[in-house]
């Protein structure tokens, strides 16, 4: 319970929001609904803005601050004195406010007893809103869904991680499919961000030893409904030019600026939470990236007299380490020549030598020896987790070597907790009408209960299509108004525009591929028989449409690679407009995508999948998944709620792309176009698509959100910690 938190806890608001938007009293408030990020997944809160003036809210990308200086007088001063506003305004900020001061909680029921303790959650990447741009993908999706949900909860949680001042890069394609990454700096006062300040009324300074110098930060605060993200900033005079840029941008592929944001991420991340007088219960380091907290807090033991051996032993029961990927690429190691130049300071401090610092996290590679984050978060927490249970699984094995005396794979302590999606925030408003109609209007508060899902045969399956139609030709619309701007904006050859989507038909089924583009995730499998899939995509009376998108880290010149295949067949004349690549992937186009295809195909080499949570936010809008079985979707898949590609084989045996394209081709051909095709009842209604939709609705939404989620990290992991 929030109250039983011995203040000041880590959801107390420390910064003050700035009102100085300059508007009528009647609806001053709106500058301070900006600066909370509740709004984001509260519909009618984002129609108090963009009922002023829609265009200019779309044209400045759902930036409230941004909106609120723009918006003309005139049209602000009209919804002040427009009574259906004002009726919408005070129903806004009573909800607003009834959240904020709520004391009945899930948490506050539940755990009032033992949730005495905050968890600080520390992540290098926060995917929130597309105003906010500092998460690359997944990962940071992930966290910024995990502090919306623990504000719904109510649990006395904040976040950690960097604000980056060029955030991540926005993607162009150039006429021959090359990825161009630009980056522009982001003006912090346009951003709901606020500095922290200390009781000098200056903001508050933290700083990070490094051998040969201090690197000093100030901290920023932003509001996710009742939860804090706190974002470390190093972008001072006070530092070099080379230390300003650790917080320039998300994973630099210098490992020598790399090792430093980690380090200013978990020595920091520590140190800011010390400066702003907080004792959190609970360390939760959402991959390995902030695993160096594990040796601050030890760190400040051996300054109080321990050693370092009793330090750990003391601290790493309050430890959680979630990992989220089996794959090389997302497990952070270091050369040991790069510990000594950044780290030789710390050994002595923790009373260690090098020697017993590197072993800290020593990984013997067939190249040489590293120093592995995820190893060093791996020993010193008594809470790890993978992220499902395929992968649970996959983890254990990957590791087992650190437990040498654990003989039976499954006894690796290393559990799983599924991954989940904030079901509001991804969640179409006119489906939350819908089941507002028809689940009852506290089916919100029920989500994760099946019973609420019994009512789903209830719905009329019209009613459900009819919704379904609507975000179809939403997405349309928003991909034509994209491909004209970017038309008008010059330098666009026409075969752009159409492989940008201006052939885009709402009426053919359409199938969304969206994510990063690392090459296990296969983007072109389905290209492996261009023959087929030309004479597939082409039927005269069953047409598909597949809409690519997704960005590569600019460093990964194979991902670029694969984004520039696609590319190129996608300009095919003879694939007719209908394959689609859409630029510059983000929060925003994602909504879009997840709330406007019919289907939703995903198809990674098993078992490199972690959990993926893009699906889950397209099947709780009602799109159908159609994907290997790996991460979630093994534990989703029913056979009766979307489709599977390739076998559910054993993890050891191979199963050769030209197997899964196979079934792709396959399922795709006998079961997918024919069911949504055929079988047309009256007013063109597909029957039997609309119950598969059903049924993927009624067994996904509730189980994989982050609501189910959150509750597992709090009964498995945050409370065990904080014992
Ligand atoms: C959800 C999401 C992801 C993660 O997608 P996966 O398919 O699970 O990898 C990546 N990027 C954005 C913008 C997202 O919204």
């Amino acid at each position: 319970m929030i109250a039983a938190v011995k203040e000041p806890n880590m959801t107390t608001f420390r910064a003050k929001p700035p009102n100085h938007f300059d508007l009528p009293r009647r609806i001053n408030r709106l500058g301070e609904l900006a600066y909370n990020l509740w709004w984001t997944w509260n519909p009618n809160a984002q129609r108090l803005f963009n009922r002023i003036d829609n265009a200019l809210w779309e044209r400045l990308n759902h930036n409230p601050l941004r909106f609120l200086r723009q918006a003309g007088r005139f049209e602000i001063n009209a919804a002040a004195q427009d009574s259906v506003y004002l009726e919408l305004y005070d129903r806004v900020f009573r909800d607003f406010d009834a959240y904020l001061n709520e004391t009945d909680t899930w948490c506050a029921r539940e755990h009032s007893g033992n949730c005495k303790k905050s968890i600080a959650y520390f992540s290098m990447e926060f995917g929130l809103h597309e105003t906010m741009p500092i998460y690359s993908g997944g990962l940071g999706v992930l966290a910024g869904d995990h502090l919306k949900e623990a504000s719904d909860l109510g649990l006395p949680l904040a976040g950690i991680g960097l604000m980056y001042a060029e955030g991540y890069f926005s993607q162009r394609i150039s006429e021959d499919g090359w990825q161009e990454a630009v980056n522009r700096p982001l003006n912090f006062d346009d951003l709901p961000v606020m500095p922290v300040l200390g009781k000098d009324g200056e903001p508050l300074k933290i700083s990070v030893t490094f051998p040969d110098r201090e690197v000093v930060a100030i901290i920023w605060e932003l509001r996710v409904g009742r939860v804090p993200l706190y974002l470390l900033d190093t972008d001072l005079d006070e530092n070099s030019p080379a230390d300003r840029k650790l917080t320039e941008r998300l994973y630099w592929s210098d490992i020598d600026l790399r090792i430093a944001q980690e380090i200013l991420l978990g020595v920091g991340g520590v140190r800011a939470i010390r400066a702003m007088g907080c004792d959190p219960g609970v360390w939760h380091m959402n991959e390995g990236h902030a695993a160096f907290l594990t040796l601050e807090r030890a760190r400040e033991l051996v300054a109080g007299g321990l050693t370092f051996k009793k330090a750990i032993a003391k601290t790493r029961a309050g430890n959680v380490f979630t990992t989220h990927t089996p794959v090389p690429a997302g497990n952070d190691e270091f050369p040991l020549w790069l510990i000594d130049k950044n780290l030789s300071n710390f050994w002595a401090e923790l009373g260690l030598t090098r020697d017993e610092f590197v072993d800290l996290a020593r990984h013997g590679q067939s190249w040489g020896e590293t120093f592995s984050m995820p190893i060093l978060a791996l020993r010193h927490s008594d809470g790890r987790n993978a992220v499902s249970e395929l992968h649970g699984h996959v983890s254990r094995r990957m590791w087992q070597f650190l437990w040498p005396d654990v003989r039976d794979v499954d006894e690796v302590p290393i559990t799983s907790v599924t991954n989940g999606v904030h079901t509001a925030t991804w969640m179409a408003r006119r489906l939350r009408v819908l089941y507002d109609k028809y689940l009852g209007e506290d089916w919100l508060d029920r989500l994760d209960d099946p019973e609420t899902w019994d009512r789903m045969d209830a719905i009329p399956e019209a009613d459900l299509w009819a919704v379904h139609m609507h975000l179809k030709r939403k997405l349309a619309f928003y991909v034509l108004n994209r491909v004209r701007a970017r038309w008008m904006g010059g330098g666009f050859h026409p075969v752009q525009a159409i492989a940008s989507g201006a052939m885009l038909d709402p009426y053919v089924l359409t199938i969304g591929f969206s994510r990063r583009f690392a090459t296990y995730k296969r983007a072109s499998l389905i290209f492996s028989d261009l023959d087929r899939l030309h004479e597939l995509v082409n039927r005269p009376n069953r047409p598909v449409q597949i809409i690519f998108a997704g960005k590569a880290h600019p460093a990964d010149e194979p991902g670029k690679q694969l984004i520039q295949e696609v590319y190129r067949v996608v300009k095919k004349a003879e694939n007719g407009g209908r394959l689609v690549f859409l630029e510059d992937y983000d929060i925003n186009l994602a909504r879009y995508l997840v709330q406007g295809v019919d289907v939703w195909m995903n198809n990674p080499r098993r078992p490199n999948e972690a959990s993926g949570t893009s699906g889950m936010k397209a099947a709780l809008n009602g799109v159908l998944n159609f994907s290997v079985l790996d991460g979630w979707w093994r534990e989703a898949y029913n056979g009766e709620n979307g489709w599977a590609i390739g076998p559910d084989a054993d993890l050891d045996a191979v199963v050769s792309d030209d197997a899964d394209a196979d079934s792709l081709y396959d399922t795709l051909e006998n079961e997918i176009i024919p069911l949504y095709y055929t079988e047309r009842g009256a007013n063109d209604l597909p029957v039997k698509w609309v119950v598969r939709m059903k049924e993927s609705l009624r067994t996904i939404t509730p189980l994989f959100s982050t609501r189910r989620m959150l509750k597992e990290y709090v009964g498995r992991l945050y409370l065990p910690a904080m014992k």
